[in-house]
């Protein structure tokens, strides 16, 4: 099947599993070029999400995204904060309080505010980045002090699924954290977003609370590293 036959596919699967609420799915283009990535906005993708400066970079220069929105979902390097902040929409993967400092004071100098997500690393993974859960309050903290940034929610990147259902324990998890900091007060963080769920596992993802999900494979197909 070809990318627009993907896309439609994926945007149904994505409104069947919301069940009438509100979910966006994001198309994760890493890898994918100009061409393929205004293919799947032409098909109805709304939002995308990419994951290296570098090819953010690059596809911004070529029109890529236009017509959709644009996150970023990688890793993010304090170094290249600059070529992120103000040029999208969202940052999934914040995962340090010195990582945020460095973003809100680049929002600041831009006289703008960005929204971010803070990351979990919730199966406790070490090859994963993002935060463990104990360290969210501290970090929360943190960014009532900071004007450049709103905190918009959470995101977790759990293992790969072997099987259907293998991440419902970390997604329940995930919706679990989300819900107790919706309900206590912190200043300058409102819980919007939970993203979670890729190819393999965005309809359980839903199920549990995710309101973004990010799928590269389903749409693209498999990524040639
Ligand atoms: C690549 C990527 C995805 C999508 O993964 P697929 O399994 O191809 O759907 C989602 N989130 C992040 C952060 C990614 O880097």
């Amino acid at each position: 099947m070809g990318i627009r036959e993907n896309v439609i596919e994926t945007l149904e699967r994505v409104k069947i599993a919301a069940n009438g609420r509100d979910v966006t799915l994001i198309a994760a283009t890493k890898m994918n070029d100009t061409a393929k990535v205004k293919e799947a906005i032409s098909a109805g993708i709304e939002v995308c999400g990419e994951n290296r400066v570098q090819e953010l970079v690059a596809k911004k220069e070529e029109n890529a995204y236009e017509g959709a929105g644009l996150h970023f979902i990688g890793h993010l390097q304090k170094n290249k904060v600059k070529y992120v902040v103000g040029e999208v929409d969202l940052i999934h993967s914040v995962d340090s309080v010195e990582l945020m400092e460095v973003i809100s004071k680049r929002a600041e100098k831009l006289s703008i505010v960005q929204d971010i997500l803070i990351e979990i690393n919730v199966a406790d993974e070490d090859s994963k980045h993002g935060i463990n859960s104990t360290n969210l309050d501290n970090i929360l903290q943190a960014a009532g002090d900071m004007k450049g940034i709103k905190v918009r929610g959470l995101m977790s990147i759990p293992p790969i699924s072997q099987k259907k259902g293998d991440n419902i324990v970390y997604f329940n998890e995930m919706r679990e954290l989300f819900i107790d900091i919706g309900a206590k007060k912190y200043d300058n963080v409102i819980m919007d977003f939970l993203s979670m769920g890729m190819s393999g596992d965005f309809e359980d993802a839903i199920s549990c609370g995710a309101n973004l999900v990010r799928v590269g494979t389903a749409i693209f197909g498999a990524r040639i590293y």
